[in-house]
C-alpha cells in the first residue's frame, strides 16, 4: 500500500466530519495582511473610546472615502455615498446601489460603538479625607472590582448654561494626569475578601480620585474641591452646576497593544463592539459593488438595552430606511421585507481557564474565524432573534463561496447566563437578521483581548456581504 494513499475511512472522515481550523495555520503567508489590517484597527481604538468619539472618527474616515452628509428627508441619488449623524452618538453610512431597492432591499450591517464604562453622576464632586472625588454611575454590565486601581481617563462633553459645548478628553496623552478608583489593601480586606465577587465593591464605592491640593485661602471650606473646580474653570470654563448638563465617562486610559510574543492578539478597552464597528465601516468604505444598496449602523446604547433615541430599540432605523425609500420612490414595506442584516457583535471566545461555563462543541474558539450566532438570549432562547435556517443557509453559502473563515458560537452553557445584541430590534422590522462577530476573551473587562485573525475574518465576511445577491 502506498504510504500517501488515504484509506476509505480517512477520506470519509475528511468529507463528513466538521472541524474548526485555526486561521493563522490556514492562512500561512496571508498573516501579513492580517497584521497590517490590525494596525489600522488599533489606531481607530485609541482615537475612539466612546460612542461620540467613534462617531466623530468614522465621519472623518467617511468623508475621506467620499461620503457626504445626509439628513432625514434629504434626497438620495443612485451611486451616492452618505452618512447620517444621529445626535453625535449614532451613525449611519450608506451607498445607494443601481438595483431597484424595493425588490433588492438593503444589505444592513450593524455594530454598536458604546462600551461599558463609568459615567459621572450629575452632582459628582465632593471632598473627603484629604481627597476630592467624582461620584460615578456605571454604564453596562461590568465586574465592578475590575475598575478599581487602574488608570482611567475622562471623555465627554459639557453643555454650559449659555449652550456652548465643551469637549473633555483628559488622561490619554503621556503628559496628562489620570484618574483612579481606590480599593482596600489586602491587610484590611479580610471581610471584603470573604464577600461574593459581585458585592465586594458596591456601585457607590466607584468614586474617582480627582484631586488633593487645598485652595490657598483660610476663608473658604471644602478647599480641595474648590481647587479642583478652579482648575476645571480655568481649563474648560465650567462651574459645579454645569455637570448637570454633561456626559462625561471614565474609561480605561490604556492604549491598544499587541498581546503575546507572536503578537497574535490585541489587548484594548472596548473591543466590544468596536472590533465589529471597524470591519463593517471599512467594508462599506472599500465596497466596489455598485449594484446593491448597503447600509452600516453604528449604534449607541446597546450595552444598556438599546433604549433611547440613539439606540436600536428606537424608530430611527425605520425612519432612515423610510426616508431613503421615499426619495427613491420605493415602497418602504417592500424595502424592509427584501433587506437582510448581519448584526455585528462580539461573542464569548472559549477560555480554557474557565472551561466549566462553556460547552465546547458550540463555543467559538479564538483565532478560528468570525463567529455566527444563530441565537443569543437566555433561559431557553428567550428574548432573541433566532435566525431562520434559510437565512443562516444564505450567509453560510456566501462565506463558503468567498473563502471566509467562520465558525458558529453559543454564548456559554445553557442557563449559566446569557446576553443579547441589536439583532432582535432589526429583525422585528421584518428584516432577515443573524449575528456575526468577533470572539472576545474577558468581555466587558477594562482590557479585553481579541485575535487579529478573527478581526480579519470578520472584515472579509462583511466585504463579501456587501455584494451578496438575494
Ligand atoms: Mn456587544
Ligand atoms: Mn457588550
Amino acid at each position: 500500500m502506498n504510504e500517501t494513499a488515504k484509506t476509505k475511512g480517512q477520506i470519509l472522515s475528511e468529507t463528513l466530519i466538521a472541524k474548526k481550523d485555526n486561521v493563522y495555520e490556514k492562512k500561512g503567508d496571508g498573516i501579513d495582511k492580517i497584521f497590517q489590517y490590525a494596525e489600522g484597527y488599533k489606531t481607530f481604538l485609541d482615537a475612539a473610546k466612546t460612542e461620540r468619539e467613534a462617531t466623530t472618527e468614522l465621519i472623518r474616515l467617511a468623508k475621506e472615502n467620499g461620503f457626504s452628509e445626509w439628513s432625514l428627508g434629504f434626497p438620495v441619488k443612485v451611486g451616492g455615498a452618505y452618512y447620517y449623524n444621529n445626535r453625535g452618538k449614532n451613525l449611519f453610512l450608506f451607498r445607494i446601489g443601481s438595483e431597484n431597492i424595493a425588490l433588492d432591499g438593503v444589505r444592513i450591517m450593524a455594530a454598536h460603538i458604546d462600551s461599558p464604562r463609568l459615567d459621572l453622576k450629575q452632582n459628582p464632586i465632593y471632598e473627603e479625607g484629604g481627597m476630592c472625588f467624582f461620584k460615578t454611575h456605571y454604564y453596562g454590565g461590568i465586574k465592578k472590582y475590575q475598575w478599581t486601581t487602574i488608570p482611567l481617563a475622562l471623555h465627554g462633553v459639557v453643555i454650559l448654561a449659555n449652550g456652548d459645548e465643551i469637549k473633555v478628553r483628559i488622561g490619554e496623552d503621556d503628559g496628562d494626569p489620570v484618574f483612579y478608583i481606590n480599593d482596600l489593601l489586602p491587610h484590611l480586606a479580610q471581610e471584603q475578601s470573604a464577600k461574593p465577587l459581585g458585592s465586594a465593591i458596591p456601585g457607590e464605592k466607584l468614586n474617582l480620585l480627582v484631586g488633593g491640593i487645598p485652595y490657598d485661602d483660610e476663608n473658604v471650606s471644602d478647599k480641595i474641591k474648590l481647587n479642583v473646580l478652579s482648575i476645571l474653570n480655568e481649563k474648560y470654563g465650567i462651574r459645579e452646576d454645569d455637570f448637570v448638563s454633561a456626559e462625561i465617562s471614565a474609561v480605561p486610559a490604556f492604549k491598544a497593544r499587541d498581546v503575546g510574543f507572536d503578537r497574535a492578539f490585541i489587548g484594548a478597552y472596548g473591543h466590544d463592539d468596536r472590533v465589529c464597528a471597524y470591519p463593517i465601516a471599512t467594508a462599506i468604505f472599500e465596497n466596489e459593488d455598485r449594484l446593491h444598496t448597503t447600509l452600516v449602523i453604528l449604534a449607541d446604547k446597546e450595552e444598556v438595552g438599546s433604549d433611547g433615541n440613539t439606540g436600536m430599540n428606537s424608530i430611527i432605523l425605520r425612519d432612515v430606511l423610510d426616508s431613503i425609500s421615499s426619495s427613491l420612490g420605493a415602497d418602504p414595506i417592500l424595502v424592509r421585507a427584501n433587506s437582510m442584516c448581519l448584526s455585528a457583535d462580539v461573542t464569548a471566545a472559549y477560555d480554557p481557564n474557565f472551561s466549566d461555563v462553556y460547552e465546547t462543541k458550540n463555543s467559538s474558539m479564538i483565532s478560528c474565524g468570525t463567529a455566527m450566532c444563530k441565537y443569543t438570549g437566555a433561559r431557553g432562547k428567550s428574548s432573541t432573534n433566532d435566525a431562520s435556517a434559510e437565512f443562516v443557509g444564505t450567509v453560510r453559502r456566501l462565506f463558503l463561496e468567498n473563502g471566509v473563515s467562520f465558525q458558529t458560537s453559543e454564548l456559554g452553557k445553557i442557563d449559566v447566563g446569557g446576553g443579547g445584541t441589536v439583532a432582535k430590534f432589526i429583525s422585528q422590522l421584518n428584516i432577515d437578521t443573524v449575528d456575526v462577530g468577533v470572539p472576545v476573551i474577558s468581555m466587558h473587562a477594562p482590557y479585553e483581548v481579541i485575535s487579529k485573525a478573527d478581526l480579519y475574518s470578520t472584515y472579509e465576511a462583511f466585504k463579501a456581504f456587501c455584494k451578496v445577491c438575494r
